[in-house]
């Protein structure tokens, strides 16, 4: 295992980081929790010390599940990264109340890595209001937690804001090679190690997608390289051989997957691609580029929209369902991050066709049509109202189940609505 250094402190971490979000399942969809611990060992006897957990994974069991993993002495050999949940939070009291939970879900004293979840502009707004960096400064002080950071999901203005507001040790972004230019992208990552914040970063394979099975055009550019390499290697090597990169998270839940990562993350130093693997990995971007709906390259100049539609992320989900196929898994992600569970609703049908977006944008998109096309595709009739009941908190998240989208009746046995 190689490790890589948090600019601030000195501390030393894994390049692979053990993403606790998509742990293996039994059969009735709940965590195969002794197949899931025995994992977690695993990666840390191998090397890996960075865990990376939340509240909402696998609805409010992931914490539980890391700390029973890292019972026997193995809590001493990592370092805990957790996250506050923006949408759970309506108060001051609410946060101390929180990461209290989280101590006990843990079994620990303090959490070596604690995130603000999923910032946009609007959360990030409330949390500040409601004292959140406040919180943050107490919660050092008291060596509840050892290091404060963030993860992101806005746009690159708001990256560049937050990372200002505060003196955060790290941030983690969504970063791959088809997302150079999505959300924070390169030039947030360069930015933060301007700052000289850690970066750890999620999605190095778009949630699985870049692992497989690939368009067969891409497979085609793939089988052109001198090295046999899976599409997951590719993947998480283009990410590691960025020297402003910290920690790679993976949300692995095979054991193939975790020895490929581990052996993976054992190799790639920054900088060891050859610009002959760098024009690979280019032309199967934009092979996937050709693939893709909307050629919106989501600079987020035709932000914010008055009526509230986050534009760039409409087109990116819209484009992913495309490119991969999968579109319930995209129609999933489309539910929750366009207000179902982060930010402020935000989907392409809340359009109101004031033309605005379109006289700013620099590819000169026909923006209007393209989100009705999307609204279409993404939406149907009911998106306001699952939107609605999901904020509510009258349904719940099963995102284990093979339909991958949302049960009614919260406590109660799902029912899918999709069947
Ligand atoms: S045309 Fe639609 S998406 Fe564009 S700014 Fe106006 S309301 Fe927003
Ligand atoms: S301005 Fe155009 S290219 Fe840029 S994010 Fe908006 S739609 Fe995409």
């Amino acid at each position: 295992m190689l490790y890589r250094t948090v600019p601030k402190t000195g501390d030393h971490l894994s390049a692979l980081g053990f993403g606790c979000m998509r742990l293996p399942l039994t059969r009735t969809h709940t965590i195969d929790e002794e197949r899931a611990v025995r994992q977690i060992r695993y990666a840390i006897d191998h090397g890996v010390n960075y865990l990376d957990t939340a509240p909402a994974y696998h609805m409010g069991r992931s914490e539980g599940l890391v700390g029973r993993a890292l019972r026997d002495e193995y809590r001493e050999k990592v370092r805990i990264a957790t996250k506050l949940p923006p949408w759970s939070v309506k108060s001051r009291q609410d946060m101390e109340h929180i990461i209290q939970g989280q101590l006990e879900k843990l079994n620990t004293d303090h959490i070596d890595y604690y995130l603000l979840h999923s910032l946009a502009k609007e959360n990030w707004d409330t949390l500040v209001n409601l004292g959140v960096l406040d919180f943050l400064d107490q919660a050092k002080m008291s060596g509840t937690i050892l290091n404060a950071g963030f993860s992101f999901h806005g746009d690159l203005f708001t990256f560049r804001t937050i990372v200002d507001a505060y003196d955060w040790e790290f941030c983690q972004v969504q970063y791959n090679y088809l997302d150079e230019s999505n959300q924070a992208g390169t030039a947030g990552l360069d930015y933060a190690n301007s700052k000289r914040l850690a970066v750890m970063v999620m999605e190095p394979l778009r949630g699985g997608s870049l692992a497989g099975p690939v368009p067969p055009q891409v497979g085609e550019i793939w089988n052109e390289a001198p090295v046999r390499r899976t599409p997951a290697e590719w993947g998480l090597r283009f990410v590691l051989d960025h020297p402003e990169v910290t920690v790679v998270l993976s949300g692995m839940n095979h054991e193939s997957q975790i020895t490929e990562n581990i052996k993976i993350a054992g190799e790639a130093e920054p900088g060891s691609l050859s610009p002959a693997e760098l024009a690979l990995i280019a032309r199967v971007r934009d092979t996937y580029r050709c693939l893709m709906k909307v050629e919106c390259t989501g600079c987020g100049y035709c932000m914010p929209c008055p009526s509230g539609v986050n534009i760039p992320e409409c087109f990116a989900l819209y484009n992913g369902a495309s490119m991969f196929g999968n579109r319930r898994e995209y129609a999933f992600h489309y539910l929750t991050r366009h207000g179902g569970i982060t930010g402020d609703r935000s989907y392409a049908g809340l359009c109101r066709n004031c033309g605005a977006c379109e006289k700013i944008c620099p590819q000169h998109l026909p923006i209007q049509a393209l989100l009705k096309e999307v609204s279409d595709s993404m939406e149907g009739r009911t998106m306001a109202a699952r939107v609605m009941a999901l904020r509510s908190g009258l349904w719940i998240i099963n995102g284990a189940h093979r339909c991958g989208r949302i049960f009614s009746g919260a406590g109660k046995k799902p029912v899918c609505k999709t069947e």
